[in-house]
């Protein structure tokens, strides 16, 4: 059951609750936090914390920076890695409001509220199955490994499965349904991947979810990270993202009869992530190092295509199995976990409700490793490729109807700013290739 007001009051009283965290989102995902004392916490419930946002990345202006933080009381949680003999530490996700109480366009949790709304409006649900992958290193100075475990590996080669146990339960102590996880194709790369939720939810679990991989690693001594490709040579990490769309208890996407299992609507939906991943590719890698990972040869996809069982195309739709209408879906195979949750799933539903409105029409599916195809094969096929830059992949999203109405004008201008100067930054850079390469011979 889902907390109320007075149950968090209950739950803070019974549980010897010393601080409340207030949590929310900035721009680019990370995780915002400060903590109020129980004897705030009922006028917060009520009126909100006002807080100065005037620093935090993608907010307000200097001159309108008070900003309210609304907690939302049915993510409450208790954060386990607290020990509760000096006093438990609970934490809430709130939104940010204007001082006058209405939404602020700079919230990213807003922002993905919007986009449900207008599913909603439409009768709809979205359902969503992240599956984040990350790597342990010794320390966050280099990229020391703790195993040379592969996929599915485990123990004496593992030495990871305790980190991984730990984490589990801890997540699992957050209300936070965990489905399996496993050793990972790279050295110390590992995924744990949740039980489906509706999308709000799992962008609040999701930012949880790296919070917690990062405490309990911290607390074994060792560091996680979910940066997209730390090592050269090995695979990266992907945040595959599951999604369908529900109208009450039925799957919008399925349909018995078709011979892939989708329906009409799910084809336009996928045709809709196909169409418009380019331009939103920034949203969901977007980071210099996430177009590392985007190369061929690692299992993450560079072309634009969809299949049923083929790893290197963008979405794949998993094998239609006989009865199973409730886990008929598409995943979507290019976004990286260090992206922001709430924008990366708006971007998403945004792209695949324009397929369904505008009744796209969904390509064959191609079921060829697309890497091995020559560029000859590739312009048969029409297949068409993401950007293969963080720059490439501004210049298309700055272009882009599609992101700029679903950020609304100020995220999109804040979004391209910042990504235009992180470019930028790496763009100039003298990088230790260019010494390497052009030095001894130029
Ligand atoms: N690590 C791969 C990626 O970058 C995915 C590997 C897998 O889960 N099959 O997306
Ligand atoms: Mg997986
Ligand atoms: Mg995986
Ligand atoms: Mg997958």
């Amino acid at each position: 059951a889902k907390m109320t007001k007075e149950g968090v009051l209950k739950a803070i009283k019974d549980n010897n609750v010393k601080f409340i965290r207030l949590w929310f989102t900035d721009i680019l995902g990370f995780l915002k936090s400060f903590a109020v004392t129980p004897g705030e916490i009922e006028l917060a419930l009520s009126e909100g914390m006002g807080f100065d946002g005037s620093s935090i990345q993608g907010f307000a202006r200097i001159d309108e920076s008070d900003m309210v933080a609304m907690p939302d009381p049915e993510t409450f949680a208790i954060l386990p890695w607290r020990s509760k003999e000096d006093g438990a530490v609970a934490r809430m996700f709130t939104d940010v409001l204007n001082p006058d109480l209405t939404p602020y366009v700079g919230d990213p949790r807003y922002i993905l509220k919007r986009q449900l709304k207008r599913a909603a409006d439409m009768g709809l649900t979205m359902n969503v199955g992240p599956e984040l992958e990350f790597f342990y290193f010794k320390d966050s100075n280099g990229t020391e490994v703790l195993d040379r475990g592969g996929y599915f590996d485990l123990t004496p080669l593992d030495v990871a499965s305790d980190l991984r146990r730990d984490t589990i339960l801890s997540l699992e102590k957050l209300g936070i349904t965990v489905e399996y996880s496993h050793h990972e194709v790279a050295p110390s790369q590992h995924e744990i991947d949740l039980r489906y939720t509706d999308a709000l939810t799992m962008a609040d679990n999701a930012m949880t979810y790296r919070l917690t991989v990062k405490e309990i690693a911290m607390k074994h001594g060792v560091y996680a990270t979910f940066m997209p490709k730390p090592i050269f040579g090995e695979n990266g990490s992907g945040m595959h993202v599951h999604q369908s769309l529900f109208k009450g208890k039925k799957n919008l996407f399925f349909d018995k009869k078709d011979e892939f299992g989708l329906s009409p609507e799910g084809k336009s939906y996928i045709a809709g992530l196909l169409k418009h991943a380019p331009e939103f590719c920034s949203i969901i890698a977007q980071w210099v190092n996430s177009y590392k990972r985007l190369v061929p040869g690692y299992e993450a996809p560079v072309y634009v295509a969809w299949a049923r069982r083929n790893r290197s195309a963008l979405v794949r739709v998993p094998m239609y199995k006989p009865g199973k209408e409730a886990a008929t879906r598409c995943e979507l195979r290019c976004p990286d976990p260090s992206c922001n949750p709430y924008l990366a799933f708006a971007v998403m539903l945004a792209a695949g409700l324009k397929g369904i409105e505008e009744k796209y029409e969904l390509a064959a599916p191609v079921e060829e490793d697309i890497f091995e195809m020559t560029p000859k094969e590739l312009k048969k096929h029409k297949i068409n490729s993401l950007p293969g830059t963080l720059g490439d992949a501004i210049q298309l999203t700055a272009k882009s109807q599609l992101v700029k109405e679903t950020l609304g004008d100020h995220m999109f201008g804040k979004f391209i700013e910042n990504k235009t100067a992180e470019w930028d930054a790496f763009r100039t850079h003298v990088t230790d290739f260019e010494l390497n390469r052009y030095l001894s011979i130029l």
